[in-house]
Parts: C-alpha cells; sequence; structure tokens
C-alpha cells in the first residue's frame, strides 16, 4: 500500500473528505501523517469550500502509532500536520465516530469544529500508557473547557460520550445517521454561513481567571490516587501551563513531560503491560477459525462470595443469568447480596435506576439444578472441596444439553479429577475468577488435558464479554497467580522470624506500589483458611501458627496481623510483636535490622522463580502473560511492569546471583534458581526474548 492510501480523498462538491485508513484501529502512524498533510494542501490547491476529516471502518483514531516510539521519528511531525489544518482558511472539521483517543483525539482538537455519532468515545488515555498527551491535548483541551474539568479527563485518562463531550464544550455537535454525510451536510452549512470558527488555541474565555489555588487542590486530590507513579503528575503539570503560559510556551511545557516520560521506566512498564493485555488474548496453538459456542444464558451453580459475583457480570452485561443454591434461604441470601451490592452503586451516582432495574431483570435464582437444562454456560462456585465437586459434575453433565461447557471456579482443585466425573472432559474447563469476581478483571481460563479448542475459545469470548480480561493458563496448583504468590509466603514467615514486623513488611510492598501487603491481604482474606491449607498439607510456620491460635483471624475477628477499629483502620497490635518476638526466642533465632530491599527482593524473587517454573511447564504461554495475571488480578502496579517485567530489568544474571545467595542464606529450596533462569542468565537472555511457549 502506498503512502496515498492511508488516507482517502474523496469529495462531496466543493466539501473534501480525508478518510483515515489504517485497520484496525487508525493510528497515526508516519504515511497517515503523509497522508493527513498532502490532504489538506490538495484539498486547499483544488478550492475546497470545507474539509472533514473522518476514520474508515469502526473509529476515527486510536491515537499515535506506540510502535514508533522507539525508532528515530519520521517526518512529518503531528504538530507539522497540525499547523496546515490551524492555518487552513477553510474550516476543517473533524467527524467521529467509534472512538477518538490520544493523539486521535487531539488531531480532533486541532480542527476548526468537531462533530460525532451518537455514543462515540474521547477522551487522552496516555496517562494510563505513562506519558502525558503529546500533540497539544494538554493545551487545547482547557482552552476548550476548562482548566479543572480538562484536569480530570487527562488524569483520569478515562474516555467520555459525544454527548458529553458536547455538554463539556470539546465537541460542537452530535449527528445522527451517516456520520460522513451528515458532517459534508454540517461543514457545508457552517462554510455557507460564514460561520467564524475561534480555534482552540487561540481561546481564552474558559481559562482567563481560572482560580489557581483551588486548581492545585484539584490537582492535588486526583494525584492522591496515583500514588508512585509518575504520569498523572506530569499531565497535572502540563494542563496548569495552559493557564500560567501562553500558548507556545504551554506545548514547550507539555513536550518537555511528554519527553521525559515517555522516555521513562514507567511508561515502558506500562505499555509491557498494555501490549500484554492484547497478546494474552492471541492463544497460539487454537486451530484457525476455531469458533466459540453461542452463549445467550448462563447458570452459576453457588451464591456465596463468588458465585453471586459472577453471575452480576453477566447481568451487568445483559446476558441472562440463574444462580443455582441448595436451599431457598442461601438463594436469598446470595441474591439479596447481589441487589445490595447494585444499590450501593446506584446509591453512588455511577449506576442509574433504569439501568440497575435491567440487571436485576437478567438474574435470576432457583433451588432446581434441573435449571441447567437450559443452560447455554454452566459455571460452579460452590465450596472448595473435590468429593462435592465431582458429585455436582456427575450431576450437571447428566442435565445440561450435549456439547455445553462445564467450567468450574475453582482456585487450587484439578480440572481433570473435576473433568473424570463427565462424560464430556473435552468440554470441562476452569473459569478462575477473583474477588470481588465482579470487579476485579483478570479471568484465568485453566485448560486441562482434554478441553478441547471450543471450550477455550468459548471461555475466552464469554470472558471478554462480560468485561474481564481472560488468560488461559495450563492446569496446576494455584495456577499461576495463586501459585507463584504461594512461593512468596514461607519468606514473609521467615522474615518475621528473622526480623520484620508485619507493619515492616507491608510497608516495603506498599511503598512499591502493591495495592495492599501480604500480611494486610492475609488479614483481610482470613487467617484461618491458610492455616487450614497448612494442616491439610501437613506443614507448619510457626509465627502465622501462633497469630492464628490466639484466635486472631483477621478482619473479620477484628485482629489479625494487626487490629481494626469499627471503620476496619489497620492498626498496630503490640501483642503481635510479643508473639513474633516470643516465637524467635523459642526457636533461638538472633533477630536482626533487615534492610528493605532485601526485603522487597526476598519477596519478588520466589515468585520470579516460580514465574521461570511456570514457563518452563508451558503452563502460561509468554511471560508477559505473567505479568498480564499480576497486575489485573493481584494489585501489582501496572507502572511497575508485573513480576517477569521486573526480573528482566534487574537482569537475569543478577536474578541467579541473587536467588542462589537467598537460597543458601535461608535454606529455602524453593529459591534454587529455576533451569530456566539458569539457562537464560547464561545466554544473556530475557523472560521477554523467549516468546511463545508450547502449551503444557
Ligand atoms: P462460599 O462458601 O462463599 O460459597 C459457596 C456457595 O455454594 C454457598 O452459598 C453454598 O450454599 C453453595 N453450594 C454448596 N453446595 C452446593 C450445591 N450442591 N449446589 C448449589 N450450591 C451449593 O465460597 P466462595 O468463596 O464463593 O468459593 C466458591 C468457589 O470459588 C470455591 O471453589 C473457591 O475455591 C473459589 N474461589 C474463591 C475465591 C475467594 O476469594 N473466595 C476466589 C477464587 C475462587
Amino acid at each position: 500500500m502506498d503512502d496515498a492510501q492511508y488516507v482517502e480523498h474523496a469529495f462531496d462538491g466543493d466539501v473534501h473528505v480525508l478518510r483515515i485508513a489504517n485497520p484496525p484501529v487508525n493510528t497515526l502512524r508516519t504515511a497517515v501523517r503523509q497522508g493527513l498533510l498532502d490532504g489538506i494542501k490538495r484539498s486547499l490547491k483544488e478550492g475546497a469550500r470545507a474539509i472533514v476529516i473522518i476514520g474508515k471502518g469502526r473509529m476515527y483514531s486510536a491515537g499515535a502509532e506506540m510502535t514508533e516510539f522507539n525508532k528515530p521519528r519520521q517526518p512529518p511531525s503531528l504538530p507539522e500536520v497540525f499547523d496546515a489544518i490551524e492555518n487552513s482558511p477553510v474550516p476543517v472539521v473533524a467527524a467521529i465516530h467509534g472512538s477518538a483517543l490520544g493523539g486521535g483525539l487531539e488531531l480532533a482538537l486541532v480542527c476548526h469544529a468537531r462533530v460525532a455519532s451518537p455514543g462515540a468515545q474521547v477522551g487522552l488515555p496516555e496517562v494510563k500508557r505513562g506519558f502525558v498527551p503529546g500533540a497539544g491535548g494538554t493545551q487545547r483541551l482547557p482552552r476548550l473547557i476548562g482548566a479543572e474539568a480538562a484536569l480530570k479527563l487527562i488524569v483520569g485518562g478515562d474516555p467520555v460520550k459525544a454527548e458529553e463531550a458536547v455538554k463539556l464544550g470539546f465537541v460542537d455537535a452530535v449527528l445522527e445517521g451517516d456520520l460522513e454525510k451528515a458532517a459534508i451536510v454540517w461543514a457545508r452549512d457552517a462554510a455557507k454561513s460564514g460561520r467564524k470558527f475561534t480555534l482552540a488555541r487561540n481561546r481564552k474565555d474558559k481559562i482567563e481567571g481560572t482560580d489557581l489555588a483551588a486548581f492545585d487542590a484539584a490537582a492535588a486530590a486526583l494525584l492522591k490516587r496515583s500514588r508512585g507513579q509518575e504520569s498523572p503528575k506530569g499531565c497535572a503539570a502540563a494542563v496548569r501551563a495552559a493557564v500560567t503560559e501562553s500558548f507556545d510556551d504551554g506545548l514547550v511545557v507539555e513536550r518537555q513531560q511528554f519527553q521525559r516520560l515517555v522516555e521513562g521506566e514507567q511508561s515502558f512498564a506500562l505499555r509491557h503491560v498494555f501490549f500484554g493485555e492484547r497478546e494474552a488474548q492471541r492463544i497460539p496453538d487454537l486451530p484457525e477459525g476455531t469458533q466459540p459456542l453461542p452463549v445467550k444464558n448462563a447458570v452459576v451453580i453457588g451464591g456465596g462470595t463468588m458465585g453471586g459475583g459472577i453471575a452480576m457480570n453477566f447481568a451487568n452485561n445483559g446476558i441472562p443469568v440463574t444462580i443455582v443454591e441448595t436451599t431457598q434461604e442461601a438463594l436469598d441470601k446470595g441474591l439479596a447480596r447481589c441487589e445490595a451490592n447494585w444499590e450501593r452503586t446506584v446509591k453512588s451516582g455511577r449506576l442509574s435506576q433504569a439501568e440497575y432495574e435491567k440487571r436485576r431483570a437478567c438474574l435470576k435464582g432457583s433451588i432446581d439444578l434441573n435449571v441447567v437444562k437450559d443452560a447455554d454456560l454452566v459455571i460452579e462456585a460452590v465450596f472448595e472441596n473435590m468429593d462435592v465437586k465431582k458429585e455436582i459434575f456427575a450431576k450437571l453433565d447428566k442435565i445440561a444439553r450435549p456439547g455445553v461447557v462445564l467450567a468450574t471456579n475453582t482456585s487450587t482443585l484439578d480440572i481433570d479429577q473435576i473433568a473424570s466425573a463427565t462424560s464430556r472432559p473435552e468440554l470441562v474447563i476452569g473459569m478462575h475468577f477473583f474477588s470481588p469476581a465482579n470487579v476485579m478483571r483478570l479471568l484465568e481460563n485453566v485448560r486441562g488435558a482434554k478441553t478441547n479448542a471450543a471450550a477455550i475459545a468459548t471461555a475466552t469470548d464469554v470472558g471478554k464479554r462480560i468485561g474481564k480480561l481472560p488468560v488461559l493458563v495450563g492446569n496446576c496448583d494455584g495456577f499461576v497467580g495463586n501459585r507463584m504468590t504461594g512461593k512468596r509466603t514461607p519468606q514473609v514467615e521467615k522474615l518475621l522470624l528473622e526480623g520484620c514486623l508485619p507493619q515492616d513488611i507491608d510497608r516495603v510492598m506498599e511503598t512499591y506500589g502493591m495495592a495492599m501487603g501480604p500480611l494486610a491481604t492475609g488479614d483481610l482474606a482470613g487467617l484461618d483458611i491458610g492455616a487450614a491449607v497448612r494442616k491439610a498439607r501437613g506443614t507448619v510456620a510457626p509465627i502465622a501458627d501462633a497469630v492464628v491460635a490466639r484466635g486472631r483471624f483477621g478482619q473479620k475477628t477484628g485482629k489479625g496481623w494487626y487490629m481494626y477499629d469499627e471503620k476496619r483502620t489497620r492498626l498496630v497490635d503490640p501483642e503481635v510483636e510479643a508473639i513474633i518476638l516470643d516465637v524467635a526466642e523459642k526457636m533461638q533465632v538472633r533477630r536482626r535490622k533487615i534492610e528493605d530491599q532485601e526485603i522487597l527482593e526476598r519477596l519478588l524473587l520466589p515468585m520470579v522463580n516460580e514465574g521461570a517454573r511456570i514457563l518452563e511447564e508451558g503452563v502460561a504461554y509468554r511471560a508477559v502473560d505473567i505479568d498480564v495475571v499480576f497486575c489485573n488480578g493481584f494489585g501489582w502496579p501496572a507502572w511497575r511492569g508485573g513480576p517477569m517485567f521486573w526480573a528482566d530489568r534487574m537482569g537475569l544474571k543478577a536474578v541467579r546471583d541473587k536467588l542462589a545467595l537467598y537460597a543458601e542464606q535461608t535454606g529455602d529450596a524453593n529459591l534454587k534458581p529455576a533451569a530456566l533462569i539458569e539457562q537464560l542468565a547464561a545466554e544473556g537472555g530475557t523472560f521477554a526474548g523467549l516468546g511463545v511457549r508450547k502449551a503444557a
């Protein structure tokens, strides 16, 4: 395809249309920029009265071509294209359908006017990729809608609908019907009527008189949420410059922030996760043309903590779903929990009453397992017990139509054993949701030895339809996330024994960026669960066992690794320190001060080591799949890129040496470097460089 074809030039009388044609998302790659520049010049030369810029296919433009970021920049630059648009003596109108994001929206903001299809999405998500809008977005948007409103959109990074954008003032009109035709009429009328458009760069009305103190207070409140992430700060600084500087000087501030951030470690990490999330959707060994089975409704077995949340996902997305429970009482409780959850969202203003009613109407309940006979998909979420699960799967197999997928939400049990209770093991798959299941984005889909392509395609497709991020993993104890996290636990116990207190460990992990440290997380989940697992497996953890022995089960008993007040505020409890010191003394351990770096390494390295084993076994296809799991289901900050990314950045030689050192120092055999780490360290390789591994 030559450059000209990336932007099609069409005419309707004296209105010229430039159609961006770079499927699938019309990124502004070099050829598109060149095509737009040529198109503007040609339109003007040929006497156009107005010019419409529109996207071909499913959207206007998703913005810059991020794969060009790490390469030498090719002319023309976006600012060069933008100059041509702003200098055009005839109006240039952006016509937005689907979405205009990032550089795509900036290309619209520079135009003389913007029209959009109903429901089109417009926004500047750059902050989520670790940088700031770099083509004038931070300067033009405040001039169109005011500094504080722009700050919210740019620091938040979430798009808004065209209708909202009209209210805010950065889209001029929402046009019904065929957008290209409607935009041509709109542009022609505007040109004919001699309507004067003021370019965004020349607008002053919305930023003059901005109360800087109020702006700074709003920025500080927004930035509080982003903790260690740098790009929100950069965004706020650039938007502030729209108020304090001239347009051109503001652009300089924006460019400095952009350059600094786009080359930084955090943006690299965020882009790694962003591309990884797309990559994880590609399942390498799925035969081409594999179609998901049609799923128009679902049945969830068990309406407890997980079952209720899982069912809500379906109802939230308009898919009828029925919860099956054993007793009317349990069912009523389960349904009431879903209702209460939705009602809270209505109260907070994030859900309309009408939408709530729509969702509620999609959710049904039954205490008769026979409702499964009409199900297109069954997801089991009953107690974590193999005998119970096998009994249920045997029944489900008899009732469900042949060809229907039977999924389990087990977090630890063997999928193959569960599948063996049915006559259709090829249609049994794990769909491992994370708590709270209606909120957490991660869905680990677990393939059993016999799971077929259609079942995998179905679980993937359904996962996406209910707003989850499905990652396909292999069948093993704990799958990817819990298996790796489990390897951290012995080090937590050892660190406590050797010199740390719970708050030291949590502080290090939270400073690193984790939503919650491992001990606070334990308190939330319940310490009795871990104790029961240890008992079943015949293992001991002297400190954790001593804490549980005092009835300290975590938040639910008001005491665990911490104590909690009535607002569930986490407070340090001297009794815990006493327990720890007592156990250490009995075990004759001489406690020492442990540096933060050692704490961090001893918690992350065992996970990386297990991640390497997971790759050796083909339980995950790619290292980035593991990172995606952690960033979407385990509170790992995306701006840190995930555990495997962390290891690659440290260098696998250093990872191997440190693992070997800690293995020796702590006597934890699990820390002996995995064969894959030894191999990559010797070769100078990286996890990322491994590419796709064969499935288990
Ligand atoms: P839960 O105890 O809250 O709920 C289980 C529900 O299943 C109960 O309401 C019970 O009445 C119902 N039930 C039991 N037998 C049944 C049957 N024969 N038919 C219908 N309903 C039946 O448990 P949970 O936390 O929701 O866990 C459910 C499953 O999800 C387990 O396999 C668990 O390992 C897994 N899981 C839990 C979490 C978590 O954080 N809680 C996370 C991921 C996966």
